[in-house]
């Protein structure tokens, strides 16, 4: 009997996994030419840290979270989110103490029980960033520049970078209070996790996905009408760095962020092609967060990009998966061909070429349909003769013609390659005459 993967929990399979792995290296060189330097964090921390950074009364907290209790009784969690883990790590090996300003990137999976759904997975992908040390606006407007480098690297033509201000210590409790008083105004009509957050968590009224709620938000208060000029001061800064810059950013007064540890600086990148999870990606600051767990009162601010959302709209705009095309297809016929076509498969695999080797035990019409099937350009093809002569044929696939004796046996790849160029530029020449 089959056994069938888990609800939400997807294989990526080669093609696919081709093109996350261009995501992964494009981030990856974009990070390092803004001085980030890739942490690797495990999957399993505590309970305990999102509990306390993502926040009791959020979605991923109340609902979402895979925990577990381990053999030993200890209470864990397979991360939800990267950056709890981050700032667990800053502090842990004291980070601060390295550099006043700590830059860290990290690629990974993450885990959330929600609904499966197009773009909605329960193990996802992320790849996300952190600036851990310093509070100054210009690392705002550096990394929603680097974020907007990003994904013009990936080639994402859709994308619109939303951002909003949080306010902080000194202006958020006016704006609650303003939250509270307008959610009480029409409190029957919320849906229950609404009504029962109102006055723990009013800011998750704002992003609360039930259509009662959705349809009530555009009347809220706006977190920038209550900001103190501390507050403003710091938004104005970031936005002039990015205009600036050529970075265009959309203010979106109601975006609150699902977690509970933004501050100040909130954003969220959409793209289209994803149906109604069109979020590819978002963050903020979070000047509270170091020193909530343990660490030294030092500001940040990061962002996570879903890798699957970031494919599918890759996807969308119609780029095509690619699968990796071998340069050259060994096939040999009979034992004593195969031995030499395995040495010399080697040899060409070591010195960097893509080789598939078929067996000789099977036959050549087989071999050449399997070669065709992959695309390959060219087959060496290894025989009786081809061994009593000690070289070899090729088969160039689209001009469909055979070259034999083109290269010894034990040819090294460059060789093989400029006598395949020689053929192809004397056929060229033949064809003009
Ligand atoms: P969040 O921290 O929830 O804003 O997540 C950041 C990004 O991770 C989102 O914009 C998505 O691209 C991706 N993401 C979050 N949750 C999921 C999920 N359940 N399935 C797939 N991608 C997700």
């Amino acid at each position: 009997m089959k056994i069938p993967s888990v609800k939400g929990f997807h294989d990526v399979l080669p093609g696919e996994s081709a093109r996350w792995a261009r995501l992964e290296s494009t981030a990856r060189e974009i990070f390092e030419r803004y001085n980030f330097g890739e942490i690797r964090l495990p999957i399993v921390e505590r309970s305990e840290l999102f509990r306390r950074s993502v926040g009791e009364t959020t979605d991923i907290v109340e609902k979402e979270m895979y925990t577990f209790s381990d053999r030993d009784g200890s209470d864990l969690t397979l991360r939800p989110e990267g950056t709890a883990s981050a700032v667990r790590a800053y502090v842990e090996h004291a980070m601060q103490g390295v550099d006043p300003v700590t830059k860290l990137y990290y690629f990974g999976p993450m885990f959330r029980r929600e609904r499966p759904q197009k773009g909605r997975l329960r193990q996802f992908s992320q790849i996300g960033a952190e600036v851990i040390g310093r509070d100054d606006p210009a690392v705002d407007a550096e990394v929603l520049v680097m974020l907007a480098d990003l994904l013009r690297g990936f080639g994402i033509e859709s994308a619109e970078i939303g951002v909003n201000t949080l306010g902080c210590a000194e202006c958020r409790p006016g704006y609650r209070e303003a939250l509270v008083a307008w959610g009480e105004s029409r409190l029957d009509e919320r849906c229950a996790d609404c009504q029962r957050r109102l006055r723990q968590n009013p800011m998750r009224l704002l992003d609360c996905k039930q259509p009662q709620c959705v349809g009530m938000r555009d009347e809220a208060p706006k977190m920038i009408d209550h900001a103190c000029a501390a507050c403003r001061n710091h938004f104005d800064r970031v936005l002039r760095l990015c205009d600036a810059e050529g970075v265009a950013l959309t203010m979106q007064p109601y975006m609150v962020r699902g977690l509970d540890y933004y501050c100040r600086t909130a954003f969220e990148v959409v793209a289209s092609g994803l149906g109604s999870q069109n979020a590819v990606g978002g963050g903020g600051r979070y000047d509270g967060l170091v020193q909530s767990l343990g660490g030294p009162a030092v500001a940040g601010i990061g962002f996570a990009l879903g890798v699957e959302r970031l494919a599918l709209v890759l996807e969308a705009q119609g780029a095509a998966a690619t699968t990796a095309v071998p340069e050259f297809f060994v096939a040999p016929l009979g034992e004593a061909a195969e031995s030499a076509a395995f040495g010399l498969t080697h040899r060409l695999r070591v010195a960097g070429a893509r080789v598939e080797m078929d067996s000789g035990s099977r036959s050549l019409k087989s071999q050449m349909r399997r070669a065709g099937k992959l695309d390959v350009p060219y087959v060496i093809i290894l025989g009786e003769d081809e061994v009593a002569g000690g070289s070899i044929t090729v088969r160039d696939m689209r001009a469909r013609t055979d070259r034999r004796g083109i290269a010894p046996i034990d040819t090294d790849v460059e060789t093989l390659r400029a006598a395949l160029a020689a053929v192809a530029t004397t056929a060229a020449a033949e064809e003009r005459v």
